[in-house]
């Protein structure tokens, strides 16, 4: 679970943040939309520690994460994050992007790091390409494996930052099934995202963002089909 309350982000002068307050339950999927600039990535960057907070309080499975006393390593694997741009280490194969962290983080042997990679490819379909360096792979492969590197360190939630956004419309489809399937298993969840039908069908929680604040928040059917204040409505007049 994730619990956030009066959190505030600063640039310098520049506020991103400027009091966000929500929670993200057990199991529960919250997709976050909003214009660019809202401060989206930022909030999410916020919950695993890569950004540090200016003032307010998060939560992660019950460990204050603002508090200096805690090992920001640990809370970091708890967490799993994938990003617009996959990230993966581009002279290492799949197999070995797989390893690294489980190895030298979660200090896992070869062996069972292999064993729990393997899993993990086999999970989002792409078993077979082990051995291939990413730069042979599809951009949607490519995220596929970002996930499933994520997954390997057996995280307690995931957070998804655009993670389709950079995809060829063909393949964005296969990269939002891994995920719904993820959600199906019960993976707690945090994505920003453009993917309405993906909120609407997967997200318990939609949350609109707008100039560093949470403007509206609720079930994503309601939100979307109904939305109650006026910046929503222009948002996603612009967007559906
Ligand atoms: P997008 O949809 O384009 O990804 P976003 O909602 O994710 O936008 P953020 O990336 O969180 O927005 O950025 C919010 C604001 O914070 C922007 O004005 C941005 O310029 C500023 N900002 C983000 N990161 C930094 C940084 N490291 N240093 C200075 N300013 C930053
Ligand atoms: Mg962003």
């Amino acid at each position: 679970a994730i619990h956030v309350s009066d959190l505030h982000k600063s640039f310098g002068k520049n506020e991103v943040l400027k009091g966000i307050d929500f929670h993200v339950d057990p199991g529960q999927v919250v997709c976050v939309i909003g214009p660019s600039g809202s401060g989206k990535s930022t909030l999410l960057r916020c919950v695993n520690r890569l950004e540090e907070p200016s003032s307010g309080q998060i939560l992660v499975e019950g460990i204050d994460i603002t508090d200096p006393e805690t090992d920001l390593d640990d809370v970091r694997t708890r967490i799993g994050m994938v990003f617009q741009q996959f990230n993966l280490f581009p002279h290492m194969t799949v197999l070995q992007n797989l390893c690294i962290a489980q190895r030298t983080v979660k200090r896992r042997s070869k062996k069972q790091a292999i064993e729990i990679a393997r899993a993990n490819l086999e999970k989002v379909g792409l078993a077979e390409k082990e051995s291939a360096y990413p730069a042979h792979l599809s951009g949607g492969q490519q995220q596929r494996v970002a996930i499933a590197r994520a997954l390997s360190m057996d995280p307690d939630m995931m957070l998804f930052d655009e993670p389709t956004s950079a995809l060829d419309p063909e393949l964005v489809g296969d990269v939002l099934e891994i995920m719904k399937q993820l959600a199906a298993e019960g993976m707690t969840m945090m994505v920003v995202t453009h993917e309405m039908g993906f909120a609407r069908e997967v997200g318990d929680k939609l949350v609109f963002m707008d100039g560093g604040v949470i403007v509206e928040e609720g079930d994503p059917r309601v939100v979307l089909a109904d939305p109650k204040h006026e910046r929503t409505k222009a948002f996603l007049a612009k967007v559906l």
